[in-house]
């Protein structure tokens, strides 16, 4: 049960936690978050996010599969367990301000071209139309790098890679984890959605690219 503290709209939390719902039972219809994986959050307001608690099917998932954490990552008025990498959804609100959304998916496509791109560091798509769909880019002639950090158990090491490619002032939309699944963002529901299927049909084609040429 969410007891919700006194800074916390309940209409608010409502609206928050059925988006994340509605899009995570998207989400797991387009099989991108097999056997309960995967994780979705929301900023509640500039102190607590509200996200997925662990465990739970994605493709089934209401409002009460929702709880607040703080921005610490800490559970708040619920004994719910968070996702076990509430440290990344809470670093992106940290970090980017204009962040209000953050989904992590584990689709069949961003888990075989984090393997493949692992060697290089980082996908650089370059050339395509739909690379405009990311925020801030107008056309296909720039170059959109996605960079691919080494899985860990140890969330506090992949917390340190992404706050390194921060503080090295390097543009950042979204970031694969090798063998695991990509994480990206949006000032909403919508704009994240967006760039998480954009960046799905992106890593599509260039696994393709490399079957046909
Ligand atoms: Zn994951």
């Amino acid at each position: 049960m969410q007891e919700l503290p006194s800074s916390v709209d309940p209409a608010r939390f409502a609206l928050c936690a059925d988006a994340i719902a509605e899009a995570a039972r998207e989400l797991a219809s387009l099989g991108w978050t097999p056997a309960t994986s995967s994780n979705f959050s929301m900023r509640v307001n500039g102190e607590l996010a509200a996200i997925t608690i662990s465990g739970r099917d994605k493709g089934r998932l209401g409002r009460e599969d929702i709880m607040l954490v703080d921005m610490a990552g800490h559970a708040v008025g619920t004994r719910a367990r968070p996702s076990a990498e509430t440290g990344l959804h809470t670093q992106a609100y940290r970090r980017l301000p204009h962040a209000h959304v953050v989904l992590h998916t584990h689709s069949r496509t961003q888990s075989v071209a984090s393997r493949l791109f692992a060697r290089e560091g980082a996908v650089r798509l370059e050339g395509w139309e739909l690379q405009k769909a990311i925020t801030g880019y107008t056309t296909h002639e720039s170059v959109l790098e996605i960079p691919v950090f080494p899985n860990t158990q140890h969330m506090p090491e992949l917390v340190e890679r992404i706050d390194a490619w921060l503080d090295a002032g390097k543009p950042l939309h979204a970031y694969l984890i090798d063998g695991h699944g990509i994480y990206t963002w949006g000032a909403d529901m919508a704009e994240a959605r967006r760039h998480l299927e954009a960046l799905e049909f992106l890593l599509a084609c260039e696994l393709d690219l490399r079957v046909y040429s």
